[in-house]
């Protein structure tokens, strides 16, 4: 299958690039984004700091360093607050945005973490079905990406993804 759910560490993912869910100031976080530079090394932070920011819901691609991925696209996802602040368009314009560079790069498979259910406190009942939507759609326009993953860091969260994807 083109699309998977996968449990696991996003850093731990070989393939052509990985999404981060990172902030809008590009410079590190906690999370997946901490995680990330961690294993990409301090190149990347270097690389970041060149990029000026990057808004919420837009996306930004480096190179991905001692990662073993060729980019990684960075992301701010939406902070939850509520759900009357636009959050659920600004997180289906990041996943298309990731998807969107990665096949202007060459791109032929792309990982993503649970973008804004951890720290951003997005309900996973609600981000789950957006991702698949927006990942499933974006697949039927461009075949040029052969595959994509969920990469999920608890079973949780695994189980919220299978289940938009079975739906
Ligand atoms: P956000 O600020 O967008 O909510 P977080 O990093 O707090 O981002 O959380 C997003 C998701 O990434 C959460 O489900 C969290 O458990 C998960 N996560 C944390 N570390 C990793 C990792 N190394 N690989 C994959 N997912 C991770």
């Amino acid at each position: 299958m083109k699309f998977k759910v996968i449990l696991g560490d996003i850093t731990k993912v070989t393939c052509d690039a990985i999404a981060n869910a990172a902030n809008t100031t590009l410079l590190g976080g906690g999370g997946v984004d901490g995680a990330i530079h961690r294993a990409a090394g301090p190149e990347l932070l270097s690389e970041c700091r060149t990029l000026g920011g990057c808004r919420t819901g837009e996306a930004k691609i480096t190179n991905g360093y001692r990662l073993p991925v060729k980019y990684v696209i960075h992301t701010p996802g939406p902070v939850w607050r509520g759900g009357s602040h636009q959050e659920e368009q600004q997180l289906k314009n990041c996943y298309e945005n990731c998807l969107k560079l990665a096949a202007e790069h060459g791109c032929k498979s792309i990982a993503f973490p649970s973008i804004s259910t951890g720290i951003y406190g997005f309900p996973l009942e609600k981000a789950a079905p957006i991702a698949v939507h927006t990942i499933r759609s974006f697949l039927k326009e461009h075949p040029e990406i052969e595959k994509v993953q969920m990469v999920c860091f608890d079973e949780i969260t695994k189980k919220y993804y299978e289940n938009a994807l079975d739906g």
